[in-house]
C-alpha cells in the first residue's frame, strides 16, 4: 500500500490495521509526518510539528513507545496519529492560540481532552493553525499566517479551526481536535469537505482549552467519516470535576463501538427531521441551496419524515446576540494577558500602565483588539442593560426555539455556511461581512446544543456541508443521521 493510500484511509480502517499488526504505530506516524512535510509548504495547516526537530517533543518517539508495549484493544485510538488545534494545551508542546501573545508558551499541563486522547493511545503529530484566540471564520487572523484550503489553495479553509480541517482534508492525520464557539468546528469542516462534531455544551471538558467565550466554547473532532467522529466523540465525552461547567453525567452506554455502530446506519426509517425555514431564505447561495435540496430529497428517500419548522429568533437575531455575548466573555477572558504573569511582555515599558498597554497592543492582533474594545463596551455601566442583558434574553428565546422544534423532531437539518470557500483576502478587511458568514452556526452555541456537519455535495468542485442539530446530549441521533446522509 502506498503512503498516500495509507494516510487517506479512515481512522476506523487504520485502527483495524493497527490492531491486526499489519502496520505499526511508528509506520502510521511516519507516513503522516511525510505527508505533512510534503503538504505544509503550500497549506500551512500546522503551527508546530512534532517531527523530532526538538528531541524532547517527538511524535515518533511516542509511537515507538506504543509499539514497544504492543496494540491494546481497550484503547480506541491506539497508534492513531492526530493533530490538535493550537488553542488546546499540550504539555511540553508549544501552544500559541494563533497569537503573538503566546508565541513561546509551552504548557506544563495537558488539557483534559489531550489527557483523554493520550489515554486512548493517540499520537499527537502537531498543533493546528487557527484564527487568533479562535476569533474569525477564515484562519486569516492567525499571527502565523493563513492556512490554505486543500481543495483549492487560492481559498480559505474556513475558521477558526481552519488548520484542523485542512490537516484532516489533506490527509496529514486521521482526525483533529477543534473548538466551536460559534461554528469553528462545523464551518471549516464544511468548507474543506470533512465531518465536524460540536458536542452539547458540558459534554466535553473545557479544562485546558484557552477560553474565548466560556459559555459557548466546546471542543470536538474533525474527521473524514462520521464513524471516525463517533469514535472521537466517545473518547472525548466525560464528566470532569475540574471543569465546573462539565455535565455530571455518565456516557457508559456510549462507547466508541456503540456510537460507531449508530454512525453505520444506512437508512433514516422512523426518523423525523425538522427543516427550519429561516435557514433556507435570503442570502443562501443558489448552488449551495440546490445541494441542500438534493440532500433533503435523499433523506426522504432513505425513509425520514421531513417537517418544516420555524426558529424565528435563531437566524434573525443570532449574529447580534452572539457577537455581544462572545465579545463580552472574550474581553473578560483575555484580561489575564497583561504582560506580567505570562505571555508576551513588551520591552522598555516605563510604568506599569505602559507595560500593560504596550504588551497588549503588540501582543494582540487587530481583530482581537476590536473584540476586547467592543466586549468591554457592552459590559460597561450604562450600556450593560441595553446590550449584554438584552443579548442574554434573546439567547433564552433562541434556545427555546430550538427546544420547541426538537420536541417534535428527532433532529433538525440546515446548511452550515451560506457560501462555499471564498478567496483568501477577499473579505478580511470587512469585519461585519465576515461576522455575517456565521449566520447559520452561532445560534446553536447560544442554545448549548449539539451539531454535526457532514459533506453533502459540491458546487463547482468546492465542498458543501450540511449540519444536523440535536437534543441535549443526543449526539447519537446526529451520528446516525449524518452517517446515512453523508456523500462520500
Ligand atoms: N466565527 C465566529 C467568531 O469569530 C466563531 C468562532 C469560533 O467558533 N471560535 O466568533
Amino acid at each position: 500500500m502506498s503512503l498516500s493510500e495509507l494516510t487517506g484511509e479512515s481512522l476506523v480502517r487504520l485502527r483495524a490495521r493497527l490492531a491486526a499488526k499489519e502496520i505499526s504505530a511508528e509506520e502510521a506516524t511516519r507516513a503522516c509526518l511525510e505527508r505533512i512535510a510534503a503538504t505544509e509548504p503550500s497549506l500551512h495547516a500546522l503551527i508546530t510539528v512534532r517531527d523530532g526537530s526538538d528531541p524532547a517533543d517527538d511524535a515518533l518517539a511516542d509511537a515507538r513507545a506504543l509499539d514497544a508495549a504492543g496494540p491494546d484493544p481497550s484503547r480506541p485510538l491506539w497508534g492513531v496519529p492526530v493533530t490538535v488545534k493550537d488553542a488546546i494545551a499540550t504539555r511540553g508542546t508549544r501552544t500559541t492560540a494563533g497569537s503573538r501573545m503566546l508565541e513561546s508558551f509551552v504548557p506544563f499541563y495537558d488539557a483534559a481532552v489531550v489527557e483523554r486522547l493520550k489515554e486512548a493511545g493517540a499520537v499527537i503529530l502537531g498543533k493546528a493553525n487557527m484564527d487568533e484566540f479562535a476569533m474569525g471564520s477564515s484562519t486569516e487572523n492567525s499571527a502565523f499566517g493563513p492556512t490554505r484550503n486543500p481543495r483549492d489553495e487560492s481559498r480559505v479553509p474556513g475558521g477558526s479551526s481552519g488548520g484542523s480541517a485542512a490537516s484532516v482534508a489533506a490527509c496529514q492525520c486521521f482526525a483533529s481536535l477543534g473548538s466551536d464557539t460559534g461554528g469553528s468546528i462545523r464551518q471549516p469542516a464544511a468548507l474543506c469537505g470533512c465531518v465536524g462534531l460540536k458536542p452539547t455544551y458540558g459534554r466535553v471538558s473545557r479544562r485546558g482549552l484557552i477560553a474565548y467565550g466560556s459559555s459557548l466554547d466546546q471542543v470536538g473532532p474533525l474527521t473524514r467519516t462520521v464513524e471516525d467522529a463517533a469514535v472521537l466523540c466517545a473518547v472525548l465525552s466525560g464528566h470532569d470535576r475540574r471543569d465546573s461547567t462539565s455535565a455530571a453525567r455518565s456516557y457508559a452506554d456510549e462507547s466508541a463501538d456503540a456510537l460507531c455502530a449508530a454512525a453505520g446506519r444506512t437508512d433514516l426509517k422512523g426518523m423525523r427531521l425538522g427543516v427550519p425555514v429561516e435557514f433556507f431564505g435570503e442570502g443562501l447561495d443558489a448552488g449551495v441551496a440546490r445541494v441542500c435540496e438534493r440532500t433533503l430529497e435523499r433523506a426522504r428517500a432513505l425513509g425520514a419524515e421531513l417537517e418544516e419548522v420555524s426558529l424565528p429568533h435563531a437566524t434573525r437575531h443570532a449574529i447580534a446576540a452572539y457577537y455581544i455575548v462572545a465579545m463580552a466573555e472574550a474581553s473578560s477572558n483575555l484580561s489575564r494577558f497583561d504582560g506580567v504573569r505570562y505571555g508576551y511582555r513588551a520591552a522598555d515599558a516605563d510604568s506599569l500602565d505602559d507595560l500593560y498597554t504596550r504588551s497588549r497592543t503588540e501582543g494582540f492582533g487587530a481583530e482581537v483588539q476590536r473584540r476586547i474594545l467592543l466586549g468591554t463596551y457592552v459590559l460597561s455601566a450604562g450600556y450593560y442593560d441595553a446590550y449584554y442583558r438584552k443579548a442574554a434574553q434573546v439567547r433564552g428565546l433562541i434556545r427555546q426555539d430550538y427546544l420547541d422544534a426538537l420536541a417534535r423532531c428527532d433532529a433538525l437539518i440546515a446548511p452550515v455556511s451560506p457560501v462555499t470557500a471564498w478567496k483568501l483576502g477577499s473579505i478580511i478587511d470587512d469585519p461585519l461581512k465576515m461576522y455575517l458568514m456565521d449566520i447559520y452556526t452561532v445560534s446553536l452555541n447560544l442554545a448549548g446544543l449539539p451539531g454535526l456537519a457532514f459533506p453533502a455535495g459540491e458546487v463547482d468542485g468546492l465542498p458543501v456541508g450540511m449540519q444536523l442539530f440535536g437534543r441535549p446530549f443526543d449526539e447519537r441521533t446526529l451520528l446516525a443521521a449524518g452517517g446515512a446522509l453523508m456523500q462520500r
